[in-house]
């Protein structure tokens, strides 16, 4: 039972989706959420950030959310050939959560989908959007069901939460290059074998190939003995040696001696997929009687998990925009949205760039950094890259440059003046 005339479309019902479903319904308004797949369905993205953790207890999903019974997460740990850095996010320099949960987002997303539908937004389906119409007081979108029959919906606004599907980047050709060079991740599900009293469970374990730095690793532990596990590195590399995902992921993990050590016994559970070029970005966020939220807008990068981060982050800056408007404020899109939430993304565009170009490994690996300065890294790790007072946020380039070269990183930096 769909609503076709409603006060908010919001398509898709990830995170982002879920998000801003919750908090709009907070606000008194009716919600319509349309979502192409049937819930649980599989996602990547598994390693959350205590940043998160804010605005799930703002929309009231937090309690569905501990219900899960998720692995709990307080930090990462970092490792290359002989050296481990470990990242502790209760130690940070921002104020607020310093654990987390790394989570099977199938069982993730829909909980918070059915907490916001208890919430009174509406949820359908089986229903994919196929076109949109943009306009300051009644957008439309049209969307098909799974008998084919088309329908058209008009809202008082619509919420792009479509993630991958990029549905108003590609209708409204806002698409633009991503910046990031093009790269490749190879995953599975495990249920691993992991007997090994060094191993901390609660955090994400980042590894780097022995000869081969451009390549990493990720070992994301779940409950019930069960982990994610994934190489991320350019297509090249990941597609060297032939053969297919399984055994190229296979291998590459056998490169790795605290991954294979750690793996060895494991099943996979779910087969080994890739995913190639998902770097995206849009030339803007917002438009007449829209706003792009998570991954419909911009994804950097996996290697700080930063994805559903922005995602919720991006919900909860929107909603409250959204209300204002339908209640007959004028919004300025640009600075109270597209903005603000872009000075965070930039942090951890700092860091994502820093990390691929030797910077951020070189600091990482680097075991002497007085305590001040761990904490301000910390912080962001955990999320909190929105929070300006920190000046690994505030000048993050430039202060990630500088610590780099203090810890005897030499490589030049394009672009940059050292
Ligand atoms: P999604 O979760 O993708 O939800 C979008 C929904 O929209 C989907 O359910 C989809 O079915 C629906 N949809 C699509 N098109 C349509 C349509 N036309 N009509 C209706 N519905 C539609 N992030 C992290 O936080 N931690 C990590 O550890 C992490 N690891 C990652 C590893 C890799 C290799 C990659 C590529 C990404 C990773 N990410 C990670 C990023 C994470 O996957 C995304 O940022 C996150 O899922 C974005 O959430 P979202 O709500 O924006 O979109």
């Amino acid at each position: 039972d769909i609503d076709v005339d409603t006060d908010v479309a919001v398509i898709g019902a990830g995170p982002a989706g879920a998000m801003a479903a919750a908090l709009l319904v907070r606000c008194g308004l009716k919600v319509q959420v349309l979502e192409r797949s049937h819930f649980p369905r599989f996602s990547i993205g598994e390693s959350l950030l205590p940043q998160c953790m804010h605005y799930l207890d703002d929309a009231g999903l937090l309690t569905a959310v501990e219900a899960g019974g998720f692995q709990p997460k307080n930090g990462a740990v970092f490792t290359r050939r002989d050296h481990e850095a470990v990242i502790d996010f209760r130690d940070k320099f921002t104020d607020g959560w310093g654990t987390t949960y790394q989570v099977e987002r199938a069982d993730f997303d829909q909980r918070l989908i059915e907490a916001a539908a208890a919430q009174g937004a509406r949820v359908a389906f089986g229903v994919t959007v196929t076109s949109f119409r943009p306009d300051p007081q009644r957008p439309s979108l049209t969307y098909i069901d799974e008998s084919g029959q088309e329908t058209t919906l008009t809202a008082g606004f619509v919420l792009d939460a479509s993630g991958y599907g990029r549905v108003l980047a590609r209708l409204l050709g806002l698409g633009r290059d991503p910046r990031l060079e093009t790269r490749m991740a190879l995953f599975a599900h495990v249920e691993e074998q992991i007997r090994e009293p060094t191993f901390d469970r609660d955090k994400i374990l980042i590894g780097v190939h022995p000869d081969d730095d451009s390549l990493w690793y990720w070992l994301i532990p779940f409950a019930h003995g069960r982990a994610s596990v994934g190489v991320v590195g350019s297509m090249q590399a990941l597609s060297a040696g032939g053969g297919d995902s399984e055994r190229r992921w296979q291998q590459l993990i056998d490169a790795e001696p605290r991954f294979s050590k750690l793996l060895r016994g494991a099943r996979t559970t779910r087969p080994v997929a890739s995913l190639q070029g998902y770097s995206a970005d849009v030339s803007r966020l917002h438009g007449p009687g829209y706003a792009l939220l998570g991954n419909a807008g911009e994804f950097l990068d996996p290697v700080f998990s930063s994805g559903v981060t922005i995602a919720l982050r991006s919900a909860h800056q929107a909603a409250p925009l959204v209300a204002r408007q339908l209640r007959g404020d004028t919004i300025d899109w640009h600075n109270e949205f597209e903005r603000p939430l872009r000075q965070g993304i930039e942090t951890f565009r700092a860091f994502v760039e820093a990390w691929y170009d030797g910077r951020l490994p070189s600091i990482i690996f680097h075991d002497a950094h007085p305590a001040t300065i761990k904490r301000m890294i910390s912080s962001v790790l955990a999320g909190y890259a929105w929070d300006t007072a920190n000046p690994f946020v505030s000048g993050a380039q430039r202060r990630l440059t500088t610590l780099a070269e203090l810890c005897g990183h030499t490589q030049a930096v394009p672009g940059e003046n050292p």
